[in-house]
């Protein structure tokens, strides 16, 4: 489905990363990628996993760096000379802004948070645009959470940054569209991923998650993975400017 086609997908840390589930489900359908990892720690990790598929390319960023953000797309564009797809699956906040109240939030740590999990968004997009542009389009997707419409103990920040992340799915939708580009989110069930313990009573979620949701499990990591093939491909082609759940129905739960 996706044969001749070119990805980027920044976020993998490990193997329970769900930037690698999807990044295995768009290898798996031909397209070639190209990584992105955060400092020397992450670099190994990456570097084997992205070896076991081929052709791929692996790449230094941390994504509140301008200069490493417009470094990658240059590199991407020397190697690739375009580009059809896009994944953000970055996200950070400071942990102890990830326990207790929302109202003890610092400005640093509010700051920090939005920076990286949202912004960098706008300026992913910014580089991409224009390889994109030169395929005559492309697709966006990034990862969000239901923490970003409604209030999840604990989320916190973190719920702020990605309704600030949602909404920017919808401006950046709304400003290149008329390029041919889409741009969309997942929001994702709970998963245990590195990320995920960080959050204060996480392993209470899951329970609570796989006791209430419609499908009464948690999410599948290859099912978020999947989604985002759907989007990355042409089946996707009529959407964008959405944010589709893959959380075995939790979201329309009022208790
Ligand atoms: P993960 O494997 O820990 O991935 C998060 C990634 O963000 C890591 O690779 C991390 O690198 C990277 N990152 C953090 N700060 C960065 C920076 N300044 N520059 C570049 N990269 C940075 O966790 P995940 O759960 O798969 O998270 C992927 C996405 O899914 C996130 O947007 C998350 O909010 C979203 N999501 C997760 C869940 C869940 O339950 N797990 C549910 C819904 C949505 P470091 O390890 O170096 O920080």
């Amino acid at each position: 489905m996706l044969q001749g086609k070119l990805g980027i997908i920044f976020g993998v840390a490990n193997h329970r990363s769900i930037a690698w589930a999807i990044a295995q489900a768009l290898a798996r359908n031909g397209m070639r990628l190209a990584f992105t990892y955060q400092g020397e720690r992450l670099k190994e990790n990456v570097e084997t996993l992205a070896a076991t598929l081929q052709g791929s390319l692996v790449l230094p960023c941390d994504v509140t760096r301008d200069d490493e953000v417009r470094q990658v797309f240059e590199a991407v564009d020397k190697e690739f000379g375009g580009l059809d797809c896009l994944v953000h699956a970055v996200a950070f906040a400071k942990k102890e802004d990830l326990d207790g109240e929302f109202v003890k939030t610092s400005r640093e740590g509010f700051r920090l948070a939005l920076d990286v999990s949202s912004y960098s968004l706008v300026a992913m997009a910014q580089g991409a645009a224009p390889l994109m542009a030169k395929r005559g389009g492309g697709s966006i997707i990034a990862l969000s959470y239901l923490g970003g419409v409604r209030v999840v103990p604990n989320y916190n920040v973190m719920g702020v940054a990605k309704a600030a992340l949602e909404m920017s799915i919808r401006y950046l939708a709304s400003d290149l569209g008329p390029q041919g580009i889409r741009v969309n989110g997942i929001s994702a069930g709970p998963i245990k991923t590195l990320a995920a313990k960080g959050i204060s009573g996480f392993s209470t979620i899951l329970d609570h998650v796989a006791q209430k949701a419609p499908l009464r499990r948690n999410t599948d990591i290859e099912e978020v993975g999947d989604t985002a093939l759907f989007l990355a491909s042409p089946l996707s082609r009529g959407v964008t400017a959405n944010v589709i759940y893959v959380d075995s129905g939790y979201q329309v739960m009022g208790m």
